[in-house]
C-alpha cells in the first residue's frame, strides 16, 4: 500500500516518510506513507472551511445518495479493505471484513439522516409570532481517531459529521492509515466535492493541535490520558469536544447465572479481538457460589482458543497490535502477579510460524478491586477475576472505578439484572450479554473520564455535529 494524504481532493505526499509493520509477521511491510509539515496540515484544515458552506447547502437527496453511495462502495470493496486492516492492524481476516461492513452501515445509516433531520416549531408567548428551533451544521469538523478500529470509528465519525452539512479533517493512528486511506478513496469514487473530506498523516500532538486550534469542533477517540491533553488544547480556543475515551469495564457474574452462558459472553468480552476493544471485559466480578466453577470453565477456553497469523482461517485470536501495546501487556501482567495474582491462563507470550506480536489470553484470579490491575486499562487479552460475597458487594466493586464506560451481568433473575442496570454508572449497561457489542443505531459513550461530551451514533449525531438555532418571528397579526 502506497498512501497519500487527501487535501482538497487532491492526493499530495507529506515530508516524513514511515511504514506501518504487519503485527502477524514483523518482516512484513505493509504500507508507505508520509506524514504532513504544519503547513500542509493548515492546508486541510483551510480546504474544509472553504468546501462547507457549499456541502451544507448542496440539495439533499444529492448528500444523501453520495453517504448512500459511499457506504455500497464499503461494501464492494469490503474483502480489500478487510484484509488490509487483518494485516496492519492484526484483527482476523473475518473481523476485518465485518468491521468493513460495519463502515458501510454506517454510512447507509447516515444517508438516511441526511432525509431525516429535522427542526420543531413552537407557538408564540406573543400575539403574531412564531418559534422554530432549527439545527445547523457546526462547520468544520476535526476528527482524530485510535489505531484499534480503523475503518468503523473513522466511518461513523466521518459519515455522521457529513450528514449534517459538516467538511471533515482525519487524523487517523500513525499504527493503522491503510484504511483511512481507502475512506478517502471512497468518498472521492462517491463523488463528494473536493474539500469536503480531507485525510492528515501526522505525529498526534502537533498535527491535532493545529486542527483543535481551527475546527469548530473536534470528535476524538483514544486513550483518556491522551483525552485530558486534547481537552486543554480545546479549553484555549472554546472548540466543541466530544471525547470517547479508555474503559476499565466489569462483568458481573451471579451465582444464579447460566453458567454456559456467563462464560460464552464473559470470554468473548475479555479475549475476542485480542481484547484490544475500548468495551472490552477487563474486569470478571463473580459471586462466590460459582466462582471456582467459573474460574476453570474461563480458563479452559482461554487455553483453547488458536492464537495466530490474522490471516490463517484457523486462527480465533490475532495479535496484538503494534509493539508499543505488546510490551505494555506483557509488563500489566507481570505488576498484576507482583501485586498478588495468580496466573491461570496465559503465559505472555506465544511463539508462531512468523515473527508476529502473539499473546495468549490471560486470566487473573484471587485479585481486589483496588489493585491496580484492576483500576487501569490494558487494552490487551487480559481479564482479573474479583471473587465478590453477594450482588451488593458486586455492584460496588464495579463502580469502585474511575472508567465508566461499558458493563454488564451475568443472570437469570430480571430483578437483579434491573438492579444492575439502574445502579451501575456506566454508560453503557449489557444483560446477559458482552461488555462489547455494540450496535450503530443508538448511542454509545460512558461517563467521564471514559468519555467527555455528547455521545456518538444514533440519535446523539445530530446533537454534537450541529448548532441549535431558536428564531423568533414576528408575522403580524394575522
Ligand atoms: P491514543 O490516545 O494514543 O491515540 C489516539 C489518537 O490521538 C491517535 O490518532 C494519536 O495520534 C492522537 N494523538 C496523540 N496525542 C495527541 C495530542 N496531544 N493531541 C491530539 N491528538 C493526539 O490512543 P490509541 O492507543 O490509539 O487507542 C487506544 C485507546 O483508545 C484506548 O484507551 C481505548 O480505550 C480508547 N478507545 C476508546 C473508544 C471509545 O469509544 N470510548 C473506542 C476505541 C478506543
Amino acid at each position: 500500500m502506497q498512501g497519500q494524504n487527501f487535501i482538497a481532493g487532491r492526493w499530495i505526499d507529506g515530508i516524513t516518510p514511515f511504514t506501518t509493520a504487519n503485527p502477524s509477521d514483523l518482516d512484513e511491510t505493509v504500507g508507505h506513507y508520509s506524514k504532513l509539515g504544519e503547513s500542509e496540515v493548515r492546508e486541510a484544515m483551510a480546504a474544509a472551511r472553504a468546501a462547507q458552506p457549499g456541502w451544507a447547502a448542496c440539495n439533499m437527496q444529492v448528500r444523501a445518495d453520495i453517504l448512500r453511495k459511499a457506504g455500497d462502495i464499503l461494501l464492494a470493496r469490503s474483502e480489500e479493505i478487510g484484509t488490509l486492516l487483518s494485516r496492519e492492524e492484526g484483527k482476523t481476516r473475518a473481523e476485518g471484513i465485518g468491521e468493513t461492513i460495519r463502515a458501510a452501515q454506517c454510512f447507509h445509516y447516515a444517508a438516511g439522516d441526511v432525509v431525516r433531520a429535522q427542526g420543531e416549531f413552537y407557538h408564540s408567548m406573543r400575539d403574531g409570532f412564531n418559534v422554530l428551533v432549527t439545527r445547523e451544521p457546526v462547520g468544520v469538523v476535526a476528527a482524530i481517531t485510535p489505531w484499534n478500529f480503523p475503518i468503523a470509528l473513522p466511518s461513523w465519525k466521518v459519515a455522521g459529521a457529513l450528514a449534517y452539512g459538516n467538511a471533515v479533517v482525519l487524523k487517523p493512528s500513525s499504527f493503522v492509515p491503510g484504511c483511512a486511506v481507502m475512506l478517502a478513496q471512497v468518498l472521492e469514487a462517491a463523488g463528494l466535492p473536493a474539500g469536503v473530506f480531507n485525510l492528515v498523516m501526522g505525529d498526534g500532538r502537533a498535527t491535532g493541535n493545529i486542527m483543535i486550534d481551527e475546527a469548530d469542533a473536534l470528535t476524538f477517540t483514544g486513550g483518556t490520558a491522551t483525552g485530558r491533553l486534547v481537552l486543554a488544547r480545546a479549553a484555549e480556543t472554546m472548540t466543541k469536544c466530544q471525547l470517547e475515551l479508555g474503559g476499565k469495564n466489569a462483568l458481573v457474574v451471579l451465582d444464579d447465572a447460566d453458567l454456559d452462558l456467563a462464560v460464552d459472553i464473559a470470554s468473548n468480552g475479555a479475549w475476542i479481538q485480542t481484547g484490544q476493544r475500548c468495551t472490552g471485559t477487563e474486569r470478571l466480578i463473580v459471586t462466590r457460589g460459582v466462582h471456582d466453577a467459573f474460574v476453570e470453565r474461563m480458563a479452559g477456553v482461554a487455553k483453547a482458543y488458536r492464537v495466530g497469523h490474522a490471516l490463517d482461517p484457523q486462527t480465533q485470536i490475532g495479535p496484538v497490535a503494534n509493539t508499543q501495546q505488546f510490551n505494555e501487556n506483557l509488563k500489566f501482567v507481570r505488576d498484576a502477579q507482583a501485586e498478588g495474582a495468580e496466573l491461570v491462563a496465559g503465559a505472555g507470550a506465544v511463539e508462531c510460524r512468523t515473527r508476529g506480536l502473539f499473546m495468549a489470553p490471560t486470566l487473573l484470579v484471587g485479585t481486589q478491586g483496588a489493585w491496580r490491575c484492576n483500576q487501569h486499562e490494558s487494552f490487551g487479552p487480559i481479564a482479573s477475576v474479583i471473587r465478590v460475597d453477594d450482588l451488593d458487594e458486586a455492584i460496588a466493586v464495579a463502580n469502585a472505578c474511575a472508567y465508566k464506560l461499558s458493563s454488564g451481568i451475568a443472570t437469570s433473575s430480571l430483578r437483579n439484572a434491573e438492579r444492575f442496570r439502574r445502579e451501575s454508572l456506566a454508560g453503557m449497561v449489557m444483560i446477559n450479554a458482552p461488555t462489547a457489542g455494540l450496535e450503530y443505531h443508538v448511542p454509545l459513550g460512558g461517563r467521564s473520564p471514559s468519555g467527555y461530551g455528547p455521545r456518538e451514533t444514533g440519535a446523539a449525531t445530530a446533537e454534537f455535529f450541529t448548532e441549535s438555532k431558536t428564531s423568533y418571528i414576528n408575522h403580524g397579526a394575522i
